[in-house]
């Protein structure tokens, strides 16, 4: 049996005062947004903390204005809320495929975008942890995925929204000692699978803005799991393109969960603008994320074959760009 260890839970009512009490602890403590993946982890014995603070009582992280989405809405909120699938309809096959309904209920959209990078090594009880030999992610010398890595580690990043954010260029708004501030989602992420970010430890996500301009782009998000109930993404492919005719204007491209971070593809995106959005160009845009993805043995599929879908997985979200009829899954919808 799972048991949680024991901690302080304190539950402040405003940014500023869970702020102020995070300070308090020198560092040893998590925020809380639903739990579904915190919790998960302090019953696995995963780094847990001495003192969490619940961000739920927190109304400020619970509003949204137009494109502008509190950072405490649960991902169930977003699934109701016609008016933004109506403006972000790429969102709609991403809720319905993120874990389950029930998870959807309680998990959050920062405790989304910040989940913790996942490792076949690393996700399982202690015990099995401890008769393995810990890793670098959690009290041990060094990574065994990367044998020899005693500084960087490779677990997965596998949250489903961030990469279509990305594509549809939100900004992230944090807030913390030091005041607000907001960032390209595209430059949030940092490579290594225990820092993960660049926030700092006392910021809180107060909201993800999404640009006006954004509800007038085509995007897809492919996501490619092994069953077709609650798992989390073995890849995904998120993509968006602002058409004139059939000639791409713009064009932003994420592969996700092959690496510790969303890889924002930035220079893959930039050699097609102009181009026909053809057969000819979708084959070479998929070749160029197919190279570009390097997946590790961090998940249960054999990196060789993630690598490959990857192509698959570009080529289905540049053609529902393009308005084919693309595959989904059964369950998708
Ligand atoms: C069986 C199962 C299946 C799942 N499948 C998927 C899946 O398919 N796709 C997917 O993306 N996820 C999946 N998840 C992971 C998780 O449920 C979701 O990502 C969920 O959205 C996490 O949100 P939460 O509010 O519960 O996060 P929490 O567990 O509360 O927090 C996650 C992290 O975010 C931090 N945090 C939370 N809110 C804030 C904030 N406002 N500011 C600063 N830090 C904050 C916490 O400190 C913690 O580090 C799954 C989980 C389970 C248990
Ligand atoms: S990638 Fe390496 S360091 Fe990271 S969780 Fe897995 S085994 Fe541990």
């Amino acid at each position: 049996m799972m048991i949680l260890p024991e901690f302080d839970l304190l539950r402040p009512r405003s940014v500023d005062e869970a702020v102020a009490a995070a300070r308090r602890t020198s560092g040893a403590f998590d925020y809380l947004g639903g739990g579904t993946d915190l919790l998960c982890n302090y019953k696995w014995g995963i780094n847990a903390n001495p003192t969490v603070i619940s961000l739920r009582h927190i109304g400020e992280l619970n509003e949204r204005q137009g494109g502008s989405l509190g950072g405490g809405l649960t991902l169930a909120e977003l699934e109701a809320d016609e008016d933004f699938l109506h403006d972000f309809p790429a969102f709609r096959r991403t809720l319905a495929r993120l874990a389950s309904p029930l998870i959807r209920q309680t998990g959050t959209l920062a405790g989304n975008i910040l989940v913790d990078t996942r490792c076949i090594w690393l996700n399982q009880s202690a015990f099995a942890r401890r008769a393995l030999g810990n890793c670098l992610k959690a009290d041990g010398p060094e990574c065994r995925v990367v044998k020899g890595s005693t500084d960087r580690c490779y677990a997965n990043y596998s949250g489903d929204m961030a990469p279509v954010f990305m594509v549809y260029g939100a900004e992230i708004r944090l807030a913390g000692p030091d005041g607000e501030r907001t960032l390209p989602l595209t430059e949030f992420f940092s490579l290594d699978g225990r820092t993960r970010n660049v926030k700092a430890p006392e910021e809180i996500v107060v909201a993800l803005d999404l640009p006006g301009d954004a509800r007038t782009l085509r995007a897809s998000y492919q996501k490619f799991r092994v069953r077709e109930a609650w798992d989390f993404p073995e890849l995904a492919v998120a993509a968006s393109a602002r058409m004139d005719g059939d000639r791409i204007e713009e064009l932003s491209l994420v592969a996700s969960a092959v690496a510790s971070i969303p890889l924002w593809m930035d220079e893959i995106a930039a050699k097609y603008v102009g181009r026909t959005l053809d057969d000819e160009t979708i084959d070479a845009v998929a070749g160029d994320m197919f190279k570009a993805s390097r997946p590790v043995r961090a998940t249960l599929l054999p990196p060789g074959y993630r690598k490959h879908m990857v192509r698959v997985m570009t080529t289905r979200a540049l053609r529902e760009i393009r308005g084919d009829a693309v595959p989904v899954p059964a369950a998708a919808m």
